[in-house]
């Protein structure tokens, strides 16, 4: 029979990938804990409204990569192609802004896109992130940007920070003209998206990767010429601040990202040790998207980590607990391997009771297949074998043997 094979750009994630994946997770969510966020699990479908109203009409995820489907009902739904248009949704819609103060959210899970498959990047893929919402001051920028920080240095990985202002609404605008009449006077050494872009998202122009579009983007107007006094001023503070922090980073005037609703400050983690997938995490300011989406004015920020290219990156994970290896020697010792077992991980100790029965030889081999630190033969007595040394003891009630077993690990 033909075997089924998974979907071009979905993943199973298994063995040591799936170990890092969740050592991943628990780092960030570790971190999220002590910097007082909180976790939100979101829906896998939105109205399809939602992104368009929040990535933007004009961006590549928009226009090409969203999985879009409608719903029995006949509801025009998309699979979730990022997470804070998600937040943002469930802050308004739950009214969280009533409770007054502001908000720290968490989330966690799977995005969908469909862009062409490569080396870290996948059309099924995980980010996990965080949103401030209801705070203006630079302080929330600092200290979102530091947490990122410590927790990509805390998972040893090499990266590089960059950031950058975007200014407010209408430095924007400003810039973005200047900007659409310096590309027009280039506009044929630039590759066919830019040529489009010109008129759709010019400043993801900035963002191309494509050699002739660098080139001609080199010389551009940058954006930090343009920013309103307010905006250079959150710009300069945030950079004081990182600076006290002893947070590196470097200034990137090309930095623009590929969403439309980002305002002032914009930041990227990167690294070049995965090819041109080089982006881990990335974020920054939204202080309209909250109000744009039917809310009420409100400042905002967040940033997402990309978990796939964060597996590419980490090398060393933490040291595994021993595993105990519980054999019944013959059947008849069955039940109390099981019970025996039970005991074990009532201790917190990690164990295997044999489930495959055979030869005293052949249950050894699949004791040292799963990577058994010790094994217990269980008969009218209790011998405990270290697996590297072959070192032998024997025991003559559970409760000794427990006690000894603790001893060792
Ligand atoms: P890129 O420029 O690499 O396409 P992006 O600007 O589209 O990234 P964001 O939407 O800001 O990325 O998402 C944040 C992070 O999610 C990225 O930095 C990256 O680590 C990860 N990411 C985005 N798209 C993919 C994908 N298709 N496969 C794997 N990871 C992804
Ligand atoms: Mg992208």
């Amino acid at each position: 029979m033909s075997k089924i094979q998974k979907v071009r750009g979905f993943q199973d994630i298994y063995g040591e990938n799936a170990k890092k994946y969740r050592y991943i997770v628990d780092t960030f969510r570790e971190t999220f804990e002590k910097y007082n966020f909180k976790e939100i699990i979101l829906p896998f479908v939105e109205d399809i409204s939602l992104f368009k109203r929040s990535v933007g009409e004009a961006t590549d995820i928009v226009q090409k990569e969203m999985y879009v489907f409608l719903d029995k009902g006949g509801r025009e739904v998309a699979l979730r192609p990022e997470g804070t248009a998600s937040c943002v949704r469930a802050y308004i819609e739950e009214k969280m802004y009533a409770e007054g103060g502001y908000h720290k959210l968490f989330y966690e899970g799977a995005m969908f896109r469909y862009e062409r498959p490569q080396a870290g990047r996948y059309r099924q893929f995980h980010q996990i992130g965080a949103e401030i919402f209801g705070v203006s001051s630079v302080l929330a920028d600092t200290e979102l940007i530091s947490m990122v920080y410590k927790i990509l240095k805390k998972l040893k990985i090499d990266f590089k920070l960059e950031i950058n202002s975007l200014g407010d609404f209408q430095s924007r605008k400003t810039y973005t003209q200047e900007l659409i009449k310096y590309l027009k006077q280039y506009e044929n050494g630039l590759c066919e998206t830019c040529k489009s872009r010109i008129n759709t998202n010019p400043l993801r122009v900035l963002d191309c990767k494509v050699e002739s579009c660098k080139q001609i983007t080199k010389d551009a107007p940058k954006i930090i010429d343009y920013l309103s006094e307010e905006s250079e001023k959150r710009f300069t503070q945030l950079k004081e601040y990182l600076k006290a922090l002893n947070i590196d980073f470097v200034e990137n005037p090309r930095l623009v990202r590929g969403l439309d609703y980002y305002t002032d400050t914009v930041f990227e983690f990167t690294t070049d040790q995965i090819g041109a997938q080089g982006t881990v995490a990335a974020g920054g300011r939204y202080d309209n998207l909250v109000e744009q989406l039917g809310g009420p004015p409100t400042p905002a920020l967040g940033f997402a980590a990309g978990i796939e290219r964060l597996i590419l990156l980490v090398k060393d994970l933490p040291s595994e607990k021993p595993l105990i290896t519980v054999i019944p020697l013959t059947p008849d010792y069955n039940i109390q391997a099981l019970s025996f077992s039970e005991s074990l991980r009532n201790s917190g100790i990690k164990t295997e009771t044999l489930l495959k029965e055979g030869s005293l030889k052949s249950m050894m081999k699949t004791a040292d297949k799963l990577k058994s630190d010790y094994v217990v033969f269980i008969s009218d007595k209790y011998e405990l074998k270290e697996m590297k040394s072959g070192n032998q003891e024997i025991f003559y009630t559970p409760e000794d043997t427990l006690e000894a077993v603790k001893d060792k690990i």
